[in-house]
C-alpha cells in the first residue's frame, strides 16, 4: 500500500493552509468581485452597489474562555467580531446571522444572556438578526457569525490598494484587549481552588472592557464618509499590527515603515505591561483582537484624517524591496515579522 504524504499543519501557518485549500477556486460569477483573501468577499449587487460579506467563528476554550467571559460579553464581542470585517470593507454593516453549537452544561438562562448581549450590539449599531442555526456540540460552546454589509462600488477599500508613500493610519489604541486577556488569565490561575474568589482588577478596567466588550469602529467608517475620504487600503486589526500590516504588504505589493514611538498605546497597558515584565510594544504588535482599523490614505490627505481625530499616523508604506520594518528612537531598523519580529 502506498504511503500518503502527511504534512502536519504548523508547517504551513494559517495563511499558507487557506492558500493551499482555496487556490483552484477561481470565480465563475461575473457577480463575484473579490473572493478569498480580503477581510469580506464583495459581490456585485448592481446599480454601482455591492454586498460584502464575511464569517467569522469563536469556539470555547481556543477563543474565550467561560470561567471568567460573560455570555452577555460574548454576545456582543460576537457581533463586533463579525462586523469589524464589513467596516475594514469601509462598507456599513446591515445584518448578521448566528449559527451555534451548544454544550448541554448551558442552560437556557445561559443562552438568554448570550443573546442579550448580541440585542445589545445590533441596536447599538443598527444591524439586523436575520436567522442562524442550533446543533448541540461535544466539544464547547461554538459560536459563528456571519455579517453582511452594503457599500457603493467605488467605496470599497482592498488590502490591495496601497501605494508608495501612502500614510499609515490607527484609529483607537492597540495591545490593550492582550493585555486584558492576560490580566484575567493571570486572577484565574491565582484564584484557582478558592472559594468566592475577588479577583483584582482595579485600575485596569479599561483592558477588559477592550478584551471582553470590544466595540467595533463604525463610527469611523462614518467620519470617513464625511470627511471624504477612501482609504487605500484598509483592515481590522484582529491578529495584531505586525501581522496585519504585512497582510496589507502582501495583497498591495508594497512595504511599510512604521515608528515605534508613533504606536498608540493606552496607559493601563503599558502599566500592565510594566507590572507584568512585559513589552506593552509587543502587546501592540502581536497581541490582536483590537478590532481598531489599520488604513492608507495618499500623503494629501494627511489634514483631513488629522481633523477626524483620534486617529494616529505610525509611518508610510515603501517599496515591496525594503520589506515591512518598525523604527527604535535610535534609528535602527526592526525586521517586522507575522508573529513577533527580529533584530537585523
Ligand atoms: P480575518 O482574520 O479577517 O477574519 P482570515 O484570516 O480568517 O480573515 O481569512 C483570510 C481570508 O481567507 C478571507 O478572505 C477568508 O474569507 C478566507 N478564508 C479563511 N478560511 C477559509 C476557508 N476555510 N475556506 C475558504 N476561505 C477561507
Ligand atoms: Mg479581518
Amino acid at each position: 500500500m502506498s504511503e500518503k504524504k502527511r504534512t502536519e499543519i504548523s508547517e504551513l501557518g494559517e495563511f499558507a493552509l487557506i492558500d493551499r485549500l482555496t487556490s483552484k477556486f477561481t470565480a465563475k460569477q461575473s457577480s463575484t468581485l473579490k473572493g478569498v483573501g480580503d477581510d469580506a468577499a464583495v459581490i456585485d449587487a448592481g446599480n454601482g452597489e455591492v454586498i460584502v460579506i464575511s464569517c467569522d467563528s469563536l469556539l470555547e476554550g481556543v477563543d474565550f474562555d467561560l470561567t471568567y467571559f460573560p455570555l452577555k460579553h460574548l454576545g456582543y464581542k460576537a457581533v463586533t467580531v463579525g462586523i469589524s470585517d464589513i467596516l475594514a470593507m469601509n462598507a456599513t454593516p446591515e445584518q448578521i446571522i448566528l449559527s451555534l453549537g451548544i454544550s448541554s452544561k448551558l442552560p437556557v438562562e445561559a443562552l438568554e444572556d448570550f443573546y442579550e448581549g448580541v440585542h445589545f450590539a445590533c441596536e447599538e449599531m443598527g444591524i439586523d438578526l436575520v436567522g442562524g442555526d442550533t446543533s448541540a456540540s461535544m466539544t464547547g460552546f461554538v459560536v459563528g457569525i456571519t455579517a453582511i454589509g452594503r457599500a457603493k462600488k467605488e467605496s470599497i477599500a482592498y488590502r490591495s490598494g496601497a501605494q508608495i508613500n501612502d500614510l499609515i493610519c490607527i484609529t483607537g489604541n492597540l495591545g490593550a484587549a492582550y493585555m486584558g486577556l492576560h490580566l484575567l488569565e493571570r486572577e484565574k490561575r491565582v484564584l484557582k481552588g478558592i472559594d468566592n474568589p475577588e479577583p483584582q482588577f482595579e485600575g485596569y478596567e479599561y483592558l477588559l472592557e477592550k478584551y471582553l466588550k470590544p466595540r467595533s469602529r463604525k463610527d469611523v467608517i462614518q467620519q470617513l464618509a464625511e470627511e471624504g475620504i477612501t482609504p487605500t487600503s484598509m483592515i481590522d486589526l484582529s491578529d495584531g499590527l505586525a501581522s496585519d500590516l504585512m497582510q496589507i504588504c502582501r495583497s498591495s505589493k508594497c512595504g511599510a515603515r512604521i515608528y515605534l514611538e508613533r504606536i498608540p498605546i493606552a496607559k493601563q497597558t503599558s502599566a500592565l505591561a510594566e507590572e507584568m515584565h512585559a513589552d506593552p510594544v509587543v502587546a501592540a504588535l502581536n497581541g490582536g483582537e483590537d478590532h481598531e482599523l489599520l488604513f492608507t490614505v495618499p500623503l494629501s490627505m494627511q489634514e483631513k484624517v488629522m481633523r477626524m481625530g483620534g486617529i494616529d499616523v505610525i509611518g508610510h508604506i515603501t517599496a515591496e524591496s525594503t520589506g515591512a520594518a518598525l523604527v527604535t528612537p535610535d534609528g535602527s531598523n526592526i525586521r517586522l515579522k507575522a508573529q513577533g519580529f527580529k533584530e537585523e
